[in-house]
């Protein structure tokens, strides 16, 4: 799959020397990898320290380096924004679930900042004076992922990765060994498969005998076009959040749906979407609405990545489940794949991420 996970893994491999071949049936990030916001937000997306905040934090750091580098071997930005992020409080509920946020995440020693109206209207002075204060996470960033893919693809591709294009219709079984896929007529060999296809990803393990729980949980998103750009922050305003982009469109995610692979917009995300954005900005009600969409994000059932050898099975190894956060978990992911298959030794503890809490 040719989504952020199979493209940033399948750039990492090349640049380690590896021949890699990338089977893609539509266009590279065609899914939820563009149909994301883009948030790099381990703080906001966790309410307790756990290897998923582990993951997420040792996996934004890698972002400032990778940005330079693909800028240097594509020529393209993707856009990589340092402006934190603001969780603004409507009521007495949200100010005390803000507290509670950083009293933790304080402990935890990351940062995060309770901020008066002033200081939030100081920093977006676009807010509704209905807010009365905020949670400020300086350390959460974000980028623009459909840039991002189509990056990653670029520097695979100048790396000597093979692109293919077509649907990986089976994954090939001779006992106890994976040795390819098969794409139409023809069969692509290979010493080892990485299985990164997204929220489909369950489906074609299936059709190798395994039992791997990922599937679709949909995602929809607002886009409002606002230029000249109006925010330097990401923007949260109970269950929905605003990114504003750098060509001035502004996200209004997201849904949280399990809807099947229904691609469907709906008439109420789109109404309490815009509800929240304009309850939180009011001026925002002026712009017109550039876009909408819906992705689907590939969800297990306890919410974790699933990266690593399927174990009791040569051949093959899995890099799916990224939920909410595969934007985030990407180069990390990335990472650890090539230190599994090239170095044999991940730099990090993997053990809660393995398949093996599945393969029974
Ligand atoms: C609305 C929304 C908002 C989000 N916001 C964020 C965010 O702010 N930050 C963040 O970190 N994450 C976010 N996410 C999650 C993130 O987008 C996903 O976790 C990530 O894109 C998953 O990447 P992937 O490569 O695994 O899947 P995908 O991008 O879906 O890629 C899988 C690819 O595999 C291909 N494929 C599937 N089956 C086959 C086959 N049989 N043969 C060939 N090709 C195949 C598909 O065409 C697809 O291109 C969001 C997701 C959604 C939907």
């Amino acid at each position: 799959g040719g989504g952020v996970i199979g493209c940033a893994i399948a750039y990492e491999l090349a640049k380690a020397g590896l021949a890699v071949t990338l089977v893609e049936r539509g266009t590279p990030g065609c899914e939820a990898s563009s149909a994301g916001a883009g948030m790099l937000a381990p703080q906001a997306e966790s309410s307790a320290a756990s290897p998923r905040l582990g993951l997420g934090l040792a996996s934004k750091a890698l972002y400032a380096d990778l940005a330079l580098e693909l800028r240097e071997r594509t020529g393209l930005d993707i856009e990589y924004e340092t402006g934190g992020n603001l969780h603004c409080f409507l009521d007495e509920g949200d100010e005390a679930v803000g507290r509670a946020a950083c009293a933790w995440q304080r402990e935890a020693g990351l940062k995060a900042e309770l901020l008066s109206r002033a200081d939030a209207l100081a920093l977006e002075p676009d807010l509704s004076p209905e807010v009365r204060g905020a949670l400020f996470l300086p350390e959460d960033h974000w980028v623009n992922n459909p840039r991002l893919v189509t990056a990653l693809a670029t520097a695979a591709a100048l790396e000597r990765v093979r692109f293919v294009t077509g649907e990986a219709t089976v994954l090939v079984r001779a006992g106890d060994r994976v040795t390819g896929v098969q794409v139409g007529e023809d069969q692509i060999r290979a010493a080892l498969v990485v299985l990164a296809a997204g929220a489909w990803s369950g489906q074609l393990a299936a059709t190798a005998g395994l039992r791997l729980p990922v599937g679709p949980v949909r995602g929809q998103i607002v886009c409002l076009e606002g230029i000249p750009r109006r925010h330097r922050h990401l923007l949260h305003i109970k269950d929905h959040y605003l990114v504003s982009r750098v060509n001035g469109e502004i996200l209004i995610g997201a849904s949280v749906e399990w809807a099947g692979f229904a691609k469907q917009v709906t008439a109420e995300y789109v109404r309490s979407a815009l509800d929240a954005a304009i309850r939180l900005a009011p001026a925002l009600a002026r712009l017109p609405i550039k876009a909408t969409w819906a992705g689907f994000r590939p969800w297990a059932p306890d919410e974790r990545p699933i990266i690593g050898a399927w174990p009791g099975l040569d051949g093959l190894v899995i890099a799916t489940g990224h939920f909410r956060n595969g934007i985030l978990w990407a180069p990390i992911t990335a990472r650890l794949i090539r230190e599994l298959l090239v170095e044999r030794a991940p730099s990090m503890d993997i053990t809660p991420f393995l398949p093996d809490r599945f393969a029974k």
